[in-house]
């Protein structure tokens, strides 16, 4: 099977590269290992949309950081009820989101998008210049394309196409285990709620009911009513390597064990929690960050840091660097100007393989920049971006970022 442009990895930044090169009209292929698109939004169960809006500074209502597919993928999010918000955290605006219901809307947008295939249940096994070899319950299949999208997270098809990469072993931020809980009360994880339940958690620890780390456990609404989500932080063990299986399959199940445990204390110790129950695990433990690419351009914490704009910016990072390093939790780094950081096509653009492009957490960037980066807002933005670029270079030769800008901007006037 031959096409313009194939995208790796069926995530928010696949999703977004492959319906952006469609939409101009390329022939593209996604392919994704898991049986729905989303990626850590829906296989992971992230629950909230992180970096879609600037940092407000003042404005009355929120501002979008990113016009095009990010855009509209929130609007169309909220008018579907899969998400509500954007909701003002502390100097941050998120949207709270139900993972069901993003997976759902990435098949419709993928269903309605003419030039766009999809291959689910496929994992890419291999890859050379031209073609990428695929495994699915047995089978094995090549597909060739001229041009191709990294949005694996993982940087996989990059390894596989032997393009360099770079991964951060002693700082690495701490992967997680998120899961649902049904039958919650409604009114019981408000601010006081959750602090309330902070130190309940803690005293367990204390007492040995609970494992040490449920400490960091963190508990948020869904826009369903009766649903909640339990975040988890995990060290993952003080060897962890997020590309090795071992250490992978010690994540899920240490995961799951933690929830059980904390699942079981708030259904008998904590007020409007009697009724609760395990309603979905992840299909994945999350990986927050693992492998990413060398690009013609690393973005650095210091162009987070001033705001950087570029001559080829193409999308922006509008979310401060988020370093989830230690078990002490999250520490924000905010940027000290008004714009939010430019993303140059540079950094979403291989230094080494001309053909090759990358979206989402495995561009070219930092630890510190990527701890920003890599939320779903912006990796919607870098997916567009990446498969505007893509598909402007296999249909008309060459895809500056000029190009790129007008080009999503002639869509978002036709999808408007
Ligand atoms: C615990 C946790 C909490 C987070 N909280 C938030 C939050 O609150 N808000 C926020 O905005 N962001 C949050 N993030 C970050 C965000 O969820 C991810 O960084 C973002 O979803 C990454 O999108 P992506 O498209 O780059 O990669 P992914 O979503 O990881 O998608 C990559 C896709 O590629 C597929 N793939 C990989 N390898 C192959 C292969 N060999 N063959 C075929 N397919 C393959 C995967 O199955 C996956 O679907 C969180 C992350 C974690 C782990």
């Amino acid at each position: 099977m031959d096409f313009d442009v194939v995208v790796a990895g069926g995530g928010s930044a696949g999703l977004a590269a492959a319906v952006a090169s469609a939409r101009l009209g390329a022939r593209t292929l996604l392919i994704e290992r898991n049986g729905l698109l989303g990626g850590m939004a829906s296989a992971a169960l992230v629950h909230s949309i992180c970096g879609l809006y600037r940092l407000p500074n003042g404005t009355a209502a929120p501002v979008l950081a990113n016009a095009g597919f990010a855009a509209e993928f929130a609007k169309r999010l909220l008018a579907a009820g899969g998400a509500s918000g954007p909701m003002r955290m502390g100097r941050v605006e998120v949207l709270l989101q139900r993972p069901v219901a993003f997976a759902q809307l990435c098949d419709a947008i993928a269903r309605e998008t003419p030039h766009l295939e999809i291959r689910l249940q496929s994992e890419i096994v291999a890859a050379e210049a031209g073609s990428i070899t695929l495994v699915w319950r047995g089978c094995t299949g090549k597909v060739t394309g001229q041009a191709f999208v990294d949005a694996t997270g993982d940087a996989v098809l990059a390894a596989f196409r032997g393009a360099p990469c770079e991964m951060e072993t002693t700082r690495l931020q701490r992967p997680a285990y998120i899961f649902a809980l049904g039958g919650v009360e409604a009114g019981r994880l408000g601010d006081d709620a959750r602090l309330r339940l902070a130190r309940q958690i803690s005293q367990a620890v204390k007492a040995n009911t609970l494992p040490a780390a449920a400490l960091g456990a963190h508990l948020r609404e869904s826009p369903q009513a009766a649903e909640a989500f339990v975040t988890i932080d995990l060290d993952g063990g003080t060897d962890f390597n997020p590309l090795d299986a071992v250490c992978l399959s010690r994540l899920e199940t240490e995961g799951r064990e933690v929830a059980v445990r904390l699942a079981e204390f708030l259904r008998r110790e904590v007020e409007g929690f009697a009724g609760s129950y395990v309603a979905a695990w992840p299909a994945r433990a999350g990986v927050r960050e693992s492998r990413r690419i060398v690009g013609c351009y690393r973005l650095e914490a210091e162009d987070l840091e001033r705001g950087a704009q570029f001559e080829d910016t193409v999308a922006y990072a509008a979310w401060p660097m988020e370093l989830r390093e230690t078990a002490t939790g999250p520490r924000l780094r905010f940027p000290t100007g008004e714009e939010p950081c430019g993303i140059p096509l540079r950094a979403l653009h291989a230094r080494d393989d001309e053909a090759l492009f990358m979206a989402g957490r495995c561009i070219s960037c930092s630890h510190e920049a990527q701890a920003s980066v890599r939320v779903i807002g912006t990796c919607l933005a870098t997916g567009e971006a990446a498969g505007l670029a893509a598909a402007l270079k296999v249909l008309h030769g060459e895809g500056d970022a000029a190009a790129v800008n007008a080009a999503r901007e002639k869509i978002v006037h036709e999808h408007r």
